[in-house]
């Protein structure tokens, strides 16, 4: 059998339900319109005698009955006995037969062939012995007649509403479940088409479906985004290993056929090692920053004393103070993390004594301006060309690959700018060809004025 859909079957649930309710409610409806029904005769009843009370005079133990008085009023016939129980005023119903005791103040329910009646006597007193007696009379409600009635009623309406619930509740349903329906082709179609730029793209509204679409589409972003950089990274790591890789199979080749002196081998074995050396260097900083983009690592943030931080940092690099000199302002507060941040100075200090004639100083600045915290690293090296200043972030571009040096493969300054925006700030660079550049890390300060 064919599943249900949520709708029909929230909407049998509640067709269901309200059946059932209605129901309920006709029950409830005859129970006490049958009990209103006899409390409401009753009164009358006692109300029409009270009044007929003010109508009977007794005149030396006559009675005698003034105009007003009601004999039948409203299905309500008023009799009057003598003491002695003998009708004297008033005239008994044709269907109200037998002998029914009289009971002062008490109403009586009588049954009367197929009817019943509710008899009320009142006595008028006239002295100590003497008076006459009242009696009412009128049909009791038939709860026969009512409940047939109002189950009339019932049977004609309940199918109707039955099936206006039905139909109003798979309306509603439909409608309320068309965000869900829309998550729901969203889905295979990115699933069919295995495409991951694909959104469901429900923005408006606050409800739970527009909120589930909202995370729907984070996470595609992020299974997207996460696709890529794994993409990225495999397409990188293969096309840069290739080159060390086939360096390695070529020295090796060569070392079988034409070395033979153990200082012809030593050399082969120390270039292969340098190769290795790349390659694991390479693989590991593509791992981290795979990694870092990814978000799979919580990067843990700190508040760092930036001064104290570089002076430490500065001491634990055995940095010669007459090669790299340092002027840091006082405390310069951030939040950061202190590993990223010390890889990020690395990479850029690093690269100015890469890029400068040997000897030649590197200065590092550390400045608290009331906007941000600047950390600047300044060389008097080779430069870097207007036109290359935009590209040398990305990763493995080298302006002049001959001019690098051995180890590197461009992606140090790719890192150093991941770094960066990771802390929420950002890099600039400012170089000049033949005079030196330099680079600088702008971050935002922990306590702003
Ligand atoms: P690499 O491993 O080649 O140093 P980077 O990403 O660190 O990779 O740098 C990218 C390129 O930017 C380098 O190849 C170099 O040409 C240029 N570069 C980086 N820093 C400097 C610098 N301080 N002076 C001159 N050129 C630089």
């Amino acid at each position: 059998m064919k599943e249900r859909s949520v709708k029909v079957k929230i909407t049998l649930l509640l067709t269901i339900l309200m059946t059932m309710l209605a129901a309920l409610m006709i029950v409830f409806m005859l129970i006490f319109s049958n009990r209103v029904a006899m409390q409401t005769a009753r009164k009358q009843l006692t109300d029409t005698l009270r009044t007929n009370l003010n109508y009977v005079e007794l005149t030396e133990h006559r009675p005698s009955i003034q105009e007003g008085f009601s004999y039948a009023h409203n299905g309500i016939v008023s009799l009057i006995y003598n003491q002695n129980k003998a009708l004297i005023a008033g005239q008994i119903p044709v269907g109200f037969q037998g002998e029914v005791p009289f009971e002062n103040g008490v109403i009586q329910t009588v049954d009367a062939g197929d009817t019943k009646y509710l008899v009320l006597d009142m006595w008028i007193a006239d002295g100590w012995e003497q008076g006459v007696w009242m009696r009412g009379l009128m049909e009791a409600p038939n709860h026969a007649v009512l409940t047939r009635n109002l189950l009339t009623v019932a049977g004609l309406t309940l199918p109707l509403f039955v099936l206006l619930v039905s139909l109003g509740s798979y309306h509603i349903m439909k409608q309320t479940f068309r965000p869900l329906d829309k998550i729901t082709a969203a889905a295979e179609a990115i699933q069919e088409a295995k495409d991951l730029s694909g959104r469901i793209g429900i923005t408006d509204g606050k409800d739970e479906f527009s909120r589930l679409a909202e995370n729907f589409d984070r996470m595609f972003e992020r299974l997207e985004h996460s696709f890529e950089t794994e993409k990225q990274f495999t397409s990188d790591a293969s096309h840069e290993l290739r080159t060390p890789i086939s360096i390695i199979k070529g020295a090796c080749e060569y070392a079988m056929k034409y070395d033979e002196t153990p200082e012809e081998r030593a050399e082969t074995i120390d270039m292969i090692h340098r190769q290795a050396d790349k390659m694991a260097g390479l693989v590991s900083q593509l791992l981290s920053m795979t990694r870092m983009e990814q978000g799979v690592e919580k990067i843990k943030m700190e508040t760092i004393a930036l001064g104290d931080f570089l002076r430490n940092f500065s001491a634990e690099q055995h940095w010669k103070e007459e090669e790299i000199v340092i002027h840091a302002a006082e405390s310069c507060l951030v939040e950061g993390n202190a590993e990223l941040l010390g890889r990020l100075l690395q990479n850029l200090v690093e690269n100015a004594v890469k890029y400068s004639p040997k000897q030649e100083t590197v200065y590092i600045f550390l400045e608290d301006t009331k906007e941000e915290i600047r950390l600047s690293v300044k060389d008097r090296g080779i430069g870097i060309a207007k036109e290359e200043q935009e590209k040398i972030w990305k990763r493995f571009y080298q302006v002049d690959s001959s001019r690098s040096s051995d180890e590197g493969a461009g992606l140090g300054l790719s890192m150093v700018k991941q770094i960066a925006k990771l802390h929420g700030g950002s890099m600039s660079v400012e170089s000049s060809p033949g005079e030196g550049s330099t680079f600088t890390l702008h971050l935002p300060r922990k306590n702003k004025f």
